[in-house]
């Protein structure tokens, strides 16, 4: 796999101190609250992992299966529910845990999706943003890294469900996309 890298993002360190500050900031705000962990499939299960681990409080997890990209770099822009939510979310403080936002159009569904299932509160947690590329606006409150416009793989973020498994975050060769 190490051959088809082009540079390092984020290194398995600089991951794990931005994990732990996001950890710290939601086992601050969410005190006597009733949190319900949602984790976004696959791409948000390793953040996801290392995210509870390190949030101080009694919680809950779930995880939601949506795609809309297929195993191409660009979103079609139709999400589809693949595995839907194992426990109702009425009433609870649910925090979706998403790997990374481009368009926007993947969470601004699942937002409206899941309002209509009444939480109590509703925030997003996503290891990287792509700012500049948003179509659906969003209100983001623990974000890990703004990135600029290049997709990236690793820690849990793949190509054509490859890379996943590098412990870092990184962009791939040109020729690895030909292949
Ligand atoms: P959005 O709906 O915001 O355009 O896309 C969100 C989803 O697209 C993410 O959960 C992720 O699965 C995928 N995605 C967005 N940008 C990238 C990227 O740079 N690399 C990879 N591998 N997936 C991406």
């Amino acid at each position: 796999m190490e051959q088809d890298i082009k540079s390092i993002l984020y290194s398995q360190e600089a991951l794990n101190t931005c994990v732990k500050s996001l950890a710290a900031r939601i086992s601050e705000d969410y005190q006597g609250k009733d949190i319900l962990l949602v984790g976004v499939l696959k791409g948000a299960n390793i953040f996801m992992c290392d995210l509870m681990r390190e949030i101080n409080l009694p919680l809950e997890i779930d995880f939601i299966a949506a795609s809309s990209y297929g195993s191409s770099t660009k979103s079609s822009g139709v999400v589809k529910i693949l595995k839907d939510l194992d426990y109702s979310i009425e009433g609870r403080d649910v925090i979706i845990v998403e790997d990374i936002i481009d368009t926007g159009l993947t969470l601004n569904y699942l937002i409206e999706n899941f309002k209509s299932r009444g939480p109590r509160s509703l925030e997003i947690c996503t290891l990287l943003d792509k700012p500049e590329r948003r179509i659906a606006p969003l209100k983001v409150k623990y974000r890990g890294f703004q990135i600029p416009d290049e997709f990236i793989v690793g820690y849990g973020i793949d190509f054509a469900e490859k890379y996943r498994n590098l412990p870092y975050i990184a962009t791939l060769k040109e020729c690895v996309y030909s292949k």
